[in-house]
């Protein structure tokens, strides 16, 4: 069952890399989750620590955004 901030937010990936690999899960503790295998462990390394930052910031902005229609359908009901 997906959380319902995820379907209202979409998920919230948090990156890291295991050797070679890079993986993905959803930090609200949900079933969304993969993984890519690069060249190298530096090549993995290098696109977590990227993707988890660009994601994150742009996170914090899609959030302020997506929060103010249910705050406005809170105060109608
Ligand atoms: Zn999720």
């Amino acid at each position: 069952m997906t959380p319902l901030a995820c379907r209202v937010l979409g998920h919230r990936p948090r990156f890291w890399a295991e050797g070679a690999t890079l993986l993905w899960e959803c930090d609200r503790d949900c079933s969304a989750g993969s993984s890519r295998e690069y060249a190298t462990a530096a090549d993995a390394e290098s696109y977590a620590r990227a993707l988890d930052r660009e994601d994150r910031d742009d996170l914090g902005r899609r959030s302020i955004i997506s929060l103010m229609p249910l705050r406005l359908l809170r105060r109608r009901g």
